[in-house]
């Protein structure tokens, strides 16, 4: 075995992170208070081949891996998860889906500007009957001549007000069993009959986008429809597993803030006359968080490795969405406690964190989705 980072992934984790402590990390504060997405920071990582590391050369990418990607993401989680949670969106549920099942041509014109930095993407499956349980569906696409008609209704989409596109699923008929197929459409977001919305007033990644989307008789090319109709559902638990990893880099990306922070100020904090990192009860949080991140890197890591590999990834992409999202929540939630009253305030940061984490046990399959993955992946 073989823990070593390549030279590609190492040199990428040392410009994601310049980039993230010289122009994110400085903002982050005030991008959660304002809850305002920065678009000049997705520019600048668009122009510095961030948001296209996972994909080809010839298509506008960087050429990386997975797990060069799955760093870039923990980097910038680091320091900011609004920001995490909208890369890793455009990248694993904007733009992954068209690389993986698009063809040339779809790829040319909508992956390509996407892995450019020259424009985000988003995936709407949530709808607001249909979240845990995405089979229940009930936005459809009806086909009309060269065009589907889409009609229905979105939620919770993260990048959409920004986007250029949205990879939409929708029931385009049944088969033979007589259930719903389900099926995945790119939709430009300038589509007539397209309404986006975005006035949810979040607890957590509060800069990151989210919007409800209508679509009420929109009218779509037949060629914008995406991969195998028949397979919209296997597409999109495969699209789903691949961003798992991300969603839980994110989380590794903000366990490892907290630990920093926590550390850093139990050095600093002096309370009856020495640093409370003398005394033993915070020792121990900390050594338990360094422990939890650590953990939660390694199987983060081999998830994205498996899928670099072409090995069957999905149930290490469970295990760790599921144990990298709670290791941030547990670490944030230590991290507020080590910091005493000061953690309560916004100006020290950590609050943010536990903030910013509840939202990784729920986003792209919650924690009990997860464990219903692992149990069925054990045969149950
Ligand atoms: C900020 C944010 C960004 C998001 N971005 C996107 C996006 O870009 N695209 C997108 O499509 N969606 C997005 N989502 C939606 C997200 O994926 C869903 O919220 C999530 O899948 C849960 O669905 P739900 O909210 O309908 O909860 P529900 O499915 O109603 O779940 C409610 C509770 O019941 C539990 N539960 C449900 N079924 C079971 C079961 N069988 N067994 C045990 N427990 C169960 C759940 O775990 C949860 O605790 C986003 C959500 C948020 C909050």
């Amino acid at each position: 075995m073989n823990f070593e980072l390549t030279k590609e992934q190492t040199m990428t984790r040392k410009m994601v992170s310049d980039f993230a402590e010289a122009v994110i990390k400085p903002r982050a504060v005030e991008i959660d208070k304002e809850a305002s997405f920065p678009l000049d920071i997705f520019e600048q990582m668009g122009e510095l081949g961030i948001l296209g590391i996972p994909f080809p050369e010839e298509y506008g990418g960087s050429g990386g891996d997975t797990l060069s990607y799955a760093i870039a993401v923990e980097e910038v989680g680091r320091v900011c998860g609004s920001t995490g949670l909208s890369f890793a969106a455009t990248v694993s549920l904007g733009a992954s889906p068209i690389y993986y099942f698009g063809t040339k041509e779809q790829k040319e014109k909508f992956l390509t500007p996407m892995a450019e930095g020259k424009a985000l993407g988003s995936f709407g499956l949530t709808e607001p009957n249909a979240g845990s349980d995405a089979g229940g569906t009930k936005t459809t696409a009806e086909e009309d001549g060269d065009d589907y008609i889409i009609n229905g209704e979105k939620c919770f989409i993260t990048n959409a007000s920004f986007a250029k596109t949205i990879i939409v699923t929708a029931v385009t008929g049944k088969n033979e069993r007589g259930k719903n197929i389900i099926s995945a459409i790119i939709v430009p977001t300038d589509a007539e009959g397209l309404t986006i919305t975005s006035d949810y007033d979040k607890m957590g990644v509060r800069g990151s986008d989210t919007a409800e989307i209508v679509l009420d008789n929109v009218r779509v090319p037949k060629e914008n429809l995406l991969g195998d109709p028949q397979k919209g559902f296997n597409q999109f638990l495969y699209t789903l597993d691949g961003g798992r990893i991300s969603i839980a880099s994110l989380g590794l990306g903000i366990a490892q803030a907290s630990l920093d922070k926590a550390l850093a100020y139990a050095k600093e904090r002096k309370q009856f006359g020495k640093p409370i990192s003398d005394f033993q009860a915070i020792q121990f949080k900390l050594a338990d968080m360094a422990m939890e991140v650590e953990l939660a890197r390694n199987i983060v890591y081999k998830a994205a490795w498996l899928k670099d590999q072409d090995k069957p990834f999905s149930k290490e992409a469970a295990y760790a969405k599921l144990y990298a999202t709670e290791t941030a929540f547990r670490a944030a939630n230590q991290a507020i406690q080590i910091h005493g009253g000061y953690g309560y305030m916004r100006e020290y940061e950590v609050e943010r964190y536990l903030r910013d984490a509840k939202l990784l046990e729920i986003g792209e399959g919650t924690s009990e989705v997860q464990r219903m993955v692992i149990a069925r992946q054990l045969g149950c």
